[in-house]
């Protein structure tokens, strides 16, 4: 693939067509910067994988000429990919003061040295890499420090927005900057490239001080004297009205889950929120006092505080009247998990409070109304719609179409898009994708381990063991896993199919593997369409004395 001499270029590499693993290079004259490196996390897709990340083979034909990375803020879809990704680079890391924190604790004994490599960045602080000029904005989200990235570089002014809303009280952290905003629209911004998460939600997205307020209201009026509430480790901001609602009641709180702990403890360090008198630990909590108790686990993971409490797998144990508030929303994929577990709760007598059914949790990303917000205040002549699958994606481009922004695109993790003409186009399109984390492996989607999984999750497992000796049968073993109900039946009659087969002497060393996949075949039609995986063994021992 040819790049072309002063030409300014985009590739995004991770998010342009799902939610996560955001990973998005500019490139001008052989100077190349990577804005945020996130993971996904894999789903039922890719049965026994946790982590997704970008393929990022592309890289490696430029990998010298990365000068730097710069991430827009500390969500694991922007900053997780890092520690699996960065022993390619030999660069700089920029990012704020709870960012880098926060990675510190995920990079601790690998090669990105804090010293060497994690800068800190300061707002409206230009950061100079080669022709490049970054400018870190603030703006709201749902966690501390989100920024919105000005690139001025050959003569362009690019608007990188990373993960946005519009908070008027955020509770932690500025409001978003519109001075900054309304600077660089009297500059002219050329492409804005902007998160399309909520594009289908037509209001506001809300704001954390309402939530507050309601919050303080539901455990106020409660008489439950424990009072959980699972919300995202990472928002800070809900932690905080927690804590500031404890306070006020004159109740305890506590916090159950590492990830809320370690969490706590970073926003600790910078200053974001402060252990109350009232905090207890688990061990502490009496039925005499109300007390609300903030654990792990929104999304129905197995191995969380929420899951391990209603399964009576922790110290902290549910009874009837207690009160679960879910302070989050569900993200698309984990719908059965959550199910399973809230009925699981609810049968033990306890009532839960969802989004659905009352205001317990705001987005942390832009509805139409915020996104035609940002569109008047920076009037980009151009868009590209970013951090969405295809269908937000479309939705965006259409959406900012209709509001009136002159020229926006549609396009796909891979594509290479010349952002020096006047009507940006998608040039070419280089490799993407995404590989599995696989315990200490990283392996294709395609991959054969992954086929198989699926297949034997589906179909389940039969293993044969056919034991000849001195040219005689002395054994057959069948045994089949997640197969059928009555599977010793199965078993039973597929071993006499295959002695059958043996004593017409139909079965030999050469042939075997094929004869035995026939009687297999033969005995599960009788009763099931399944396609197991089938295990074939065959041990011809000549020369053995008993
Ligand atoms: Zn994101
Ligand atoms: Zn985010």
């Amino acid at each position: 693939m040819n790049l072309n001499e002063d030409v300014l270029y985009f590739i995004p590499l991770g998010g342009s067509n799902e939610i996560g693993m955001n990973f998005n290079l500019y490139g001008y004259n052989n100077h190349w910067i990577i804005i945020d490196m996130g993971i996904m996390f894999a789903g039922d897709d890719y049965p026994g994988v946790d982590i997704v990340i970008p393929d990022t083979q592309f890289i490696e034909t430029i990998i010298e000429n990365i000068q730097a990375i710069f991430i827009t803020h500390a969500h694991e879809d922007h900053i997780g990919g890092v520690p699996y990704l960065f022993e390619k680079f030999n660069c700089p890391i920029y990012l704020t003061n709870f960012a880098k924190k926060l990675l510190e604790t995920k990079v601790k004994n690998t090669v990105c040295n804090d010293s060497l490599f994690l800068k800190k960045v300061e707002y409206l602080k230009p950061v100079k890499i080669g022709p490049f000029e970054v400018i870190y904005g603030n703006i709201t989200h749902s966690i501390p420090e989100s920024s919105i990235l000005s690139i001025s570089v050959a003569n362009k002014v690019i608007v990188h927005s990373g993960d946005w809303k519009i908070d008027k009280k955020p509770l932690i952290g500025k409001k978003t900057d519109t001075k900054f905003l309304r600077n660089l629209s009297k500059k002219g911004v050329d492409v804005l490239i902007c998160d399309s998460t909520n594009v289908f939600n037509r209001n506001l997205s809300g704001s954390e001080n309402d939530v507050r307020k309601n919050l303080f209201k539901i455990i106020k009026s409660s008489t439950s004297k424990k009072i959980f509430v699972t919300t995202f480790a990472s928002n800070i901001a809900r932690l905080s009205s927690l804590i500031f609602i404890a306070v006020k009641l004159d109740i305890n709180i506590c916090f159950i889950g590492g990830s809320l702990n370690r969490s706590f403890d970073i926003a600790s360090s910078c200053g974001y929120l402060e252990k109350p008198k009232n905090y207890i630990n688990s061990n502490e909590i009496s039925s005499n006092k109300k007390t609300i108790i903030v654990c792990t686990g929104c999304q129905g993971e197995p191995r969380a505080a929420l899951s391990r409490i209603a399964h009576d797998d922790h110290q902290v144990k549910f009874i009837r009247d207690d009160l679960l508030i879910f302070s989050s929303k569900i993200i698309p994929g984990n719908e059965k998990k959550i199910g399973s577990i809230i009925n699981k709760i609810t049968r033990l007598g306890v009532e839960i409070i969802t989004e659905k059914d009352q205001l317990v949790h705001v987005s942390g990303h832009p509805g139409r109304e915020e996104l035609e917000y940002l569109y008047d205040i920076l009037k980009p002549k151009s868009l590209i719609p970013v951090h969405g699958e295809a269908r937000h994606i479309f939705e965006h481009a259409n959406f900012a179409k209709i509001k009136g922004v002159k020229n926006p695109i549609i396009i796909n993790n891979g594509d290479l898009v010349n952002l020096s003409k006047e009507h940006i186009y998608v040039e070419d399109k280089v490799h993407s994708g995404k590989i599995l984390i696989d315990s200490n492996t990283r392996i294709s989607p395609d991959s054969e381990v992954i086929k198989q999984r699926i297949r034997i999750k589906e179909n389940g497992i039969i293993f044969i063991l056919l034991i000849i000796i001195n040219n005689k049968l002395f054994n057959i073993y069948v045994s089949s896993i997640g197969l059928l109900e009555n599977y010793l039946e199965f078993e039973d009659e597929l071993t006499k199919e295959l002695e059958k087969n043996y004593k017409m002497k139909l079965i030999d060393k050469n042939n075997y593997e094929l004869i035995t996949r026939q009687c297999v075949n033969r005995v599960l039609k009788k009763s099931t369409k399944k396609r197991p995986k089938v295990i074939i063994k065959y041990v011809n021992e000549s020369n053995y004395k008993d």
